[in-house]
């Protein structure tokens, strides 16, 4: 049995008929057939299309002659309403041609009824489901394929398509196509080749060609157009297909973006990426492989890629490991390039392996900078910790050499000045010198290193640059004549007297200059040279050269001479003592300050240094700041009528004694009591009082901090305020006065200068005098306040006659010049009025006043340098007032003789 639910359809067939009769028949025909089916009957055209609006038939049988409808238009009315309907036209005998027309225009068969039987009605409908069936399974492939097939009529220009061509252009099934229409749609691009296509097919059987259209929607696709052109009884008959390609351009074109994106990422990349065979030989590349690997392109082609190892071995373990895990990462080696430079890298390789290829895919990343930089940090890091080292070291081996060298100068002090044989005082005067110059070695590299760690400070105050040169002057006086040289100054006249700046670094610059000119000249000059070599409203650049007759420098020495630990033996080889950091020293504190510091030198004839700096301009100093100013004399007797009362806390035996002894030898009236430490130091002051307390920094118990700290807190006025001195070996203490952080209001650097520790007590001892006699300035019977007669005393050698004698020329001719002084500066005679004052120093040495003294000073220097004329009346007043005050007290010394 045939079952039409086989093709997948309805297994109901449609009769349109409307004789009854007719109907009939069909319908036994049908049940005798091998066709299982039901029939459903209807007697209009209007009947049957409603049937057909509703459910699907396997065939419709139509008859043309229904009471709605006739003929030929039956089956046109169906046709159009349902194409995909399967019809098989039923004609009477006289319609047979009908039937055949008909079948033209898309009916599936006909039947002449009354001359068919059930066999022929079961072959037809078979026939007519089969070919619908077919036709259903190609239109499904054409809808998948987006694929449908045409036709052209040349003679009736138009066009057959199949459904899936009107999908593909966005066309009603039921409109018309010309030839005309379709080209419509055509882009312009596409017209043309589509022209061409047409006459490429006049000599051809098939051509094809892609083209654009754009839809009745305004949507473009893509087709693929294939014509071919066959003759049929001479006549050409066009047909075709017509595929939607879009999809497929549109992959391609993501394609080619997505392959064009890969070529710019694997050309742009700076790794060098490639393809090679398993035996090295480069397939692809990028441009970052010719770049790394420093060949062209070409030379490229004929390289090995195994031999760019640096190290056989590298190339063997690479090897190895592809062959083991078929891929590496990161396998870091060293490589040659073309120039035979080593380049650092990271290569990453994996193994490729396709039908037709076999071979290796590698990266190679250059790591050279990378690991430099790295290298470098590791280098910073070492360096820094090295830094921290040497600098911790240093600030111990300060303090630990401080320490002892404090104990044997004070000791080789104290020797001195005991009763010594020539011979013991030359050793010891060796020693002396020996451990002075040690410690000069142990303060320039604590320098040197503070300087190359930045931790300098610049204390920024005015001063007196004429004060400043006339004492390095003054220093290296001593020595020049000793070596018998003779020495220069020329300050040029338009250089200011006051500045701002460090004077302290700018004497420590000029004394290492001046030092070295004499230490390498052996014969003939040192000179100090300073001048302005440009000015503005606030500053002055000056420039000081320091020239000298000596051995000079060779030429190609001359930078080297700047760096720490350089030293240049002489012309016969001969070396100088110094350490080379010296210049060092100066040259970073020239350059901190923003100056700059130059040598021309030639051997055997001599050198000059000059050092150009900025320094800001300053305020004259009033005469108070100046005397304030004024280096204290050397040696200094304590102005005072009891006893000072020291407290030395300090815990180390040798400086307890090198303090007390060099202490009481200088002074008569002091005492010094020890504590062994901070604690013992408290109690003690809680029980006695005393005028100043040295402290040391390291003790046992409680330390200098702890116990200044104590003082300050615990005790009462006016022991709270008792002055304190720090006594350290460590430098940075005296800097930027950091001692007065911890309460402190001095600092003596061990091993102390007794000078320096000498000259700070007597000032807070003057400080003391004038907290107790302020209400007390007359003189009174007993002790004089205005005069210090030990120097005549001295001079006199105890001889009361003598003494009377020299007091009495104290009496009037003082005061004679100083009247004289008054009388000069009337005048403006400044040279006289000079001369006056320099020959009155020597008579104020014997009055002992140092108001005196350094007032007289001052008049001196103003008259030589007619600088600051104005405060001449002044000051000679002051000297007027004071030496009345002193002749008071050398008349009543006198009546005691
Ligand atoms: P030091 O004097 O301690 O050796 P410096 O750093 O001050 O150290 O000087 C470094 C070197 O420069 C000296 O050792 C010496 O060779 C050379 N030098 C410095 N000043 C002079 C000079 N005025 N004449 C000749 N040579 C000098």
């Amino acid at each position: 049995m045939y079952t039409l639910a086989n093709y997948e359809q309805s297994n109901t067939i449609l009769l349109i008929e409307d004789n009854p009769g007719d109907a009939r028949l069909v319908e036994i025909l049908l049940e005798d057939s091998d066709i299982n089916c039901n029939v459903q009957s209807e007697t209009t055209l209007q009947a049957g299309l409603n049937s057909l609006s509703k459910s699907d038939y396997a065939a419709v049988l139509l008859d043309l002659t229904l009471p709605d409808s006739r003929g030929f238009q039956t089956l046109e009315k169906l046709i159009t309403t349902f194409p995909e309907a399967n019809v098989i036209v039923l004609t009477g005998l006289a319609d047979k041609e009908i039937g055949l027309q008909a079948v033209k225009v898309g009916a599936q068969d006909f039947l002449v009824k009354g001359d068919f039987d059930s066999e022929q009605l079961s072959k037809s409908l078979r026939y007519s489901i089969e070919r619908k069936s077919v036709l259903g399974q190609l239109e499904e492939a054409q809808r998948i394929a987006h694929l449908g097939n045409w036709s052209y009529d040349l003679q009736t220009n138009t066009v057959l398509a199949s459904n899936e061509i009107y999908k593909i252009l966005g066309y009603e099934r039921k409109t018309e196509l010309s030839l005309a229409s379709v080209k419509k749609h055509l882009t312009e691009k596409s017209q043309i080749i589509f022209r061409d296509i047409i006459e490429q097919l006049e000599g051809k059987t098939q051509v094809q060609g892609d083209l654009v259209v754009k839809r009745l929607d305004g949507e473009q696709r893509y087709i693929s157009l294939l014509c071919k052109r066959s003759e049929t009884r001479g006549v050409s008959v066009y047909s075709g297909i017509i595929q939607d390609i879009t999809e497929r351009k549109e992959a391609e074109k993501a394609l080619v973006k997505s392959q064009e994106r890969y070529q710019a990422i694997f050309n742009q990349t700076k790794d060098a990426i490639y393809i090679s065979t398993k035996d090295g030989k480069l397939v692809d590349f990028n441009t970052a492989t010719a770049e790394l690997l420093g060949y062209s392109p070409e030379e490229l082609q004929q390289l090995n890629i195994n031999d760019i190892f640096r190290y056989k071995n590298d190339q063997l373990a690479f090897q190895e490991e592809m062959r083991a895990n078929s891929f590496t990462k990161d396998f870091e080696a060293p490589i040659f390039t073309k120039s035979g430079k080593t380049v650092h890298c990271l290569i990453s390789s994996s193994v490729i392996q396709t039908e037709e290829f076999e071979g290796y895919h590698s990266i190679i990343r250059d790591i050279t900078e990378h690991k430099q930089a790295v290298e470098l940090r590791k280098a910073k890091e070492v360096a820094e910790q090295s830094a921290k080292m040497k600098e911790q070291f240093l600030a111990n081996i300060s303090h630990e050499m401080r320490t002892p060298m404090n104990a044997i100068l004070g000791m080789s002090n104290l020797v001195l000045q005991s009763e010594l044989d020539m011979e013991q005082e030359s050793y010891m005067t060796s020693i002396k010198q020996s451990s002075q110059n040690l410690l000069g070695i142990i303060n320039d590299i604590l320098e040197i290193s503070s300087l190359e760690n930045g931790k300098v400070n610049f204390a920024i105050k005015e001063f007196n640059l004429y004060e400043l040169i006339h004492n390095l002057v003054n220093v290296i006086k001593y020595k020049a004549e000793q070596k018998e040289l003779q020495l220069f100054l020329d300050i040029k006249d338009d250089v200011d007297k006051y500045f701002k700046g460090d004077a302290l670094r700018l004497n420590q610059i000029l004394m290492n200059l001046v030092g070295n000119a004499v230490k390498f000249t052996d014969e003939g000059f040192v000179k100090i040279k300073v001048y302005k070599i440009g000015e503005n409203e606030n500053s002055a650049k000056l420039r000081f050269d320091v020239t000298d007759s000596g051995i000079g420098i060779p030429k190609d020495k001359q930078e080297a001479i700047f760096e720490t630990f350089v030293r240049v033996s002489n012309s016969k080889g001969k070396l100088y003592p110094g350490t080379g950091l010296g210049l060092a020293i100066s040259k970073q504190l020239v350059q901190l300050q923003g100056g700059t510091i130059i040598v021309e030198s030639e051997e055997n004839v001599g050198s000059t240094f000059s050092v150009v700096l900025d320094f800001p301009k300053a305020q004259q100093l009033t005469q108070k700041e100046e005397e304030k100013r004024q280096v204290k004399p050397k040696r200094v007797k304590l102005n005072i009528d009891r006893n000072v009362e020291i407290l030395l806390a300090e815990d180390h035996k040798l400086n307890q004694i090198v303090a007390r002894k060099t202490l009481e030898k200088e002074f008569d009236n002091i005492n010094v009591t020890i504590a062994g430490n901070g604690q013992i130091a408290v109690d003690m002051l809680q029980e006695n009082d005393f005028d100043i307390i040295l402290m040391d920094i390291q003790m046992p118990l409680m330390n200098g901090y702890e116990a200044t700290n104590y003082i300050r807190d615990n005790f009462s006025e006016p022991k709270r305020n008792i002055p304190i001195f720090a006594m350290t070996a460590h430098a940075h203490m005296a800097k930027d006065e950091k001692y007065k952080e911890f309460g402190m209001d001095e600092c003596v650097l061990k091993p102390f200068e007794p000078e320096d520790l000498f000259t700070k007590i007597a000032k807070y001892v003057d400080k003391i005098n004038e907290n107790n006699h302020q209400s007390d300035m007359e003189p009174d019977n007993g002790t004089p306040k205005y005069i210090d007669l030990s120097y005549m005393e001295l001079m006199s050698d105890g001889d009361a006659d003598m003494m009377k004698m020299m007091l009495e020329l104290l009496f009037d001719e003082p005061l004679e010049e100083i009247k004289k002084m008054h009388r000069l500066y009337n005048k403006e005679n400044w040279s006289e009025l000079r001369a006056v004052s320099h020959k009155m120093k020597s008579t104020l040495a014997f009055v002992g006043n140092d108001n005196l003294t350094n007032t007289n000073k001052r008049i001196e220097s103003i008259a030589k340098d007619v600088n600051g004329t104005e405060q001449l009346p002044e000051l000679i007043t002051t000297l007027e007032t004071i030496f009345g005050k002193a002749l008071v007290e050398l008349k009543s010394e006198h009546a005691k003789l």
